[in-house]
């Protein structure tokens, strides 16, 4: 008889940066830590957002105990208004954290039913044969959590995004003596966030960003516009500190912002005891070098308060020659050139824009190698497994593992679907469970396939041709040559001559066919093929093709 094992899955976060989710199944009890998003890659043409492929949950779902969420971040939190009235189940998180899901489940309407529960950094909780246990981390979020998770087989460390600020903004400094004492007790398997596994030496503190915007609140001539994302409660709380040292009033703008400061100052996360904080409608009263305005928009996202100023089309706010424009967040990979266009368009305008590559305006949440190394040191598992990045991130943080003495067979590099199979003496690899991407676009979830998305970057990329062909009713004979109308194809003046050459392709291949072209599978196919060949010998390019037959 084989020994029961513990299976580890991650369905997200281990293919890409983004969507994280992992799987934990001891017999007949499942956990779930995370359920995030992944923002589409620039090919994922009108693709809103990217979440994690749930087959392997909903199999199983009368097993699952719960979710644990670490922290409220957009790719910790963001699937679960999509996948929660799928799976029903409850999930447990500390009270930011519940603050902010409760916001997003609001937003998609999913907010009723949910059983959201809160647990204090600190705190545990039984989920099955799970004992999971939150201990404080540092993130660029506050109340972020990882988790000690009591198994049958073992003990697991899941470390969440972490760094180790010992000066954090708000909140606890990562807990390292609770993490020595477990290393000391034995420790089966730790996963650590691989983020920024590329970074040599130490991550900043918060701090360092909260000095670069005391300078340029005091040195600002007009306007302060501050960007950053909505979840990034501690950012908001600097910008509240320096205005108030530097005579300001703090504008929040935007749907998001407002709800997410509302959230976190009624849940005493924000605190605004200088009363710099004012409502949108005394903007127009106030001296240009008094105002701080807080805003979305530092992903270049195309509905957010900052992109619509960069485009003259907010209603209450349009930029001014003399604004400061401060972009407190990098970005997001696949992000790049909508940011860029965004402040393109603010310079153009008249502003000053400091963004991340000009001035430290920004500090990544996740801790860089020397960190890594210190919670491994901590934590001395018999086995590890890199979480959170993409390959390289994990490669390289499986090599620090190593450095620090983990035996490379204990170390794990999993992907997305991965079956991790640990016993108190050994783990391997045990094969594969479903996984991938769920794409939402719009309010439609998961019904945008590969063919839809290969379809969208097809006509992206090299338009599209409608062949309209006549046949003859009776004979099914075509009738005349057929037309052929092209949209983002060729300039159709300049290539008159190669369309009209396609038409009579057309019309002599169907003619010599032999075949009667009233066999529509046929003639669709045919037509495709001969236009598709010709087309890319004339212009290197492969239009989709749209055959449609007109009975006459
Ligand atoms: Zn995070
Ligand atoms: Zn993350």
């Amino acid at each position: 008889m084989t020994k029961p094992r513990l299976r580890v899955i991650p369905l997200g976060g281990l293919s890409g940066i983004g969507k994280n989710m992992m799987v934990m199944e001891y017999e007949d009890d499942i956990i779930v830590i995370d359920a995030g998003l992944m923002f589409p890659e620039e090919e994922m043409l009108g693709i809103d957002l990217v979440i994690p492929d749930i087959s392997y949950l909903l199999e199983k779902r009368e097993k699952i105990r719960g979710i644990v969420i670490t922290h409220g971040h957009e790719d910790h939190i963001g699937a679960l208004p999509y996948l929660l009235p799928q799976l029903n189940v409850p999930v447990y998180s500390t009270k930011l954290t519940w603050g902010l899901i409760s916001v997003k489940l609001k937003e998609r309407k999913a907010l009723t039913g949910a059983k959201l529960t809160v647990v204090p950094p600190g705190g545990q909780i039984t989920l099955g044969k799970f004992n999971v246990e939150f201990f404080p981390v540092c993130h660029s979020i506050p109340d972020a959590v990882g988790l000690i998770i009591n198994t049958p087989v073992g003990t697991v460390v899941h470390s969440g995004d972490f760094k180790l600020d010992y000066t954090p903004v708000s909140g606890k400094p990562t807990d390292l003596s609770r993490l020595a004492q477990l290393g000391a007790q034995g420790i089966l398997l730790l996963l650590s966030d691989s983020t920024y596994a590329e970074l040599p030496g130490y991550t900043p503190s918060e701090r360092v960003v909260g000095e670069t915007l005391d300078h340029i609140m005091a040195d600002a001539p007009g306007r302060v516009i501050i960007t950053t994302f909505s979840s990034l409660v501690s950012r908001i709380q600097q910008v509240i500190d320096s205005a108030a040292k530097h005579q300001r009033r703090v504008f929040i703008v935007g749907r998001s912002m407002t709800d997410t400061s509302h959230m976190a100052l009624e849940l005493g996360y924000l605190n605004d005891t200088g009363g710099v904080l004012a409502r949108l409608d005394e903007l127009k009263s106030m001296p240009h070098n008094q105002v701080v305005l807080v805003t979305t928009g530092s992903q270049g996202e195309p509905t957010s308060a900052l992109v619509r100023m960069a485009n003259r089309d907010h209603r209450q706010v349009h930029i001014l020659r003399g604004d400061t424009i401060v972009i407190s967040a990098s970005p997001i990979p696949g992000n790049e050139s909508l940011i860029n266009r965004t402040v393109d368009s603010l310079f153009r305008q008249g502003a000053q824009v400091l963004y991340d590559k000009v001035a430290q305006v920004h500090v990544h949440g996740h801790g860089s190698q020397e960190e890594l190394k210190l919670l491994l040191n901590l934590v001395k598992p018999k086995f590890f497994v890199p979480i959170h990045g993409e390959y390289r991130h994990l490669s390289l943080h499986a090599k620090l593992a190593q450095s620090v003495g983990i035996p490379k067979e204990n170390t794990f590099i999993l992907e997305d679907g991965d079956i991790l199979e640990v016993s108190p003496q050994a783990g391997k690899i045990a094969g594969k469970v479903t996984s991938g991407n769920v794409y939402v676009d719009g309010l439609s979830v998961g019904d945008i396939g590969t063919v839809v998305l290969r379809n969208r970057r097809m006509l992206s990329r090299d338009g599209i041709v409608v062949v309209i062909m006549a046949v003859n009713k009776q004979t099914g004979k075509l009738v005349g040559r057929p037309d052929i109308i092209s949209r983002g194809f060729v300039d159709t003046r300049e290539s008159k001559d190669m369309i009209d050459e396609s038409r009579d392709l057309v019309a002599r291949s169907l003619d010599h066919s032999g075949d009667r072209p009233t066999e529509w599978s046929f003639v669709n196919t045919k037509v495709r093929d001969i236009l598709n060949k010709f087309y890319y010998e004339q212009t290197k390019r492969r239009p989709m093709i749209l055959p449609f037959m007109v009975k006459v």
